[in-house]
């Protein structure tokens, strides 16, 4: 399993700059790049100073996060996320970062699950035609949020699995499988490669419904069962890579640095049990 760094963890005080440069020298082998760093980095940098950066380092960049709100938008919001899209994909296309997260939109009203899903289906059908000419892929972050349109893992599987696009998948997320009560059964009947990106994170014990991104903690540290997660990923033949997002105010105002390192060994200690890392 490959161990990837994600730029929510450091949100508040670092920049794309410092996560790049922390994330090589800890040692992890991929990072997930913030749409929000990646606009505050292009205002003193290049795009062609971020291809330096990975020409001379361990470090790749896996995906970016993300295109946040991607159904039921009117015609102006959906074509700022279609530019938003285009842009990631010039970006990735100069640094080879070939995937974007994309997620479901939130308090929508009274939708039913199909009507949800025909959407999805359509937009993600859209969205990932155009990625497409990127060689690139989009991956449906389902969020544990009871007002996200889409909180469930079995939910968002039957979506992609819909979509039928070999460029679009999902992103698991232990947080959010967690948060909402997600089925295990639903994982254990995945098919992997399915699974663009595993996001590894811990939480607080509050019940189903009543957790947000604050409560999250360094993997292993909380209520979530990771080894029920992990051991499945192993059993159903997922195993390219984990990477760490925490969106914890606590951790936020940490020395970056520190808070760069723990995020892997906390991560390298919960995964190492099922998967050799690197
Ligand atoms: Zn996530």
């Amino acid at each position: 399993m490959k161990i990837c760094f994600n730029q929510a963890t450091t949100m508040k005080k670092s920049n794309l700059e410092m996560d790049l440069i922390l994330s090589e020298k800890i040692g992890y082998d991929l990072i997930e790049i913030r749409l929000d760093k990646l606009r505050d980095y292009l205002r003193t940098h290049t795009v062609g100073d971020l291809a330096d950066f990975f020409k001379t380092s361990r470090l790749r960049p896996f995906a970016f996060n993300a295109l946040e709100g991607i159904i039921f938008r009117d015609g102006t919001a959906y074509g700022q996320i279609k530019e938003d899209l285009k842009f990631l994909c010039e970006v990735g296309d100069q640094i080879n970062c070939k995937k974007i997260v994309v997620v479901p939109s939130f308090d929508i009203g009274d939708y039913t699950k199909t009507e949800i899903k025909d959407e999805s289906v359509r937009v993600l059908r859209d969205l990932g035609a155009f990625a497409e000419k990127y060689n690139t892929k989009l991956a449906y972050e389902f969020v544990g949020y009871p007002n996200c349109a889409v909180n469930t893992f079995g939910q968002a599987y039957e979506i992609v699995k819909a979509v039928d696009r070999d460029n679009v998948g999902l992103v698991l997320d232990c947080f959010h499988f967690h948060a909402m009560g997600s089925r295990l059964q639903d994982l254990k009947a995945a098919d992997p490669d399915r699974i663009f990106i595993f996001h590894i994170d811990d939480a607080e014990d509050l019940p189903i419904g009543a957790l947000r991104d604050d409560k999250r903690l360094w993997p292993g540290e909380g209520a979530i069962d990771l080894d029920a997660i992990l051991s499945t990923l192993r059993d159903i033949g997922y195993h390219e890579m984990a990477s760490v997002e925490l969106f914890r105010p606590e951790y936020w105002e940490w020395d970056i640095e520190e808070a760069i390192r723990v995020g892997k060994e906390k991560t390298e200690e919960v995964v190492g049990e099922y998967f050799p890392i690197g």
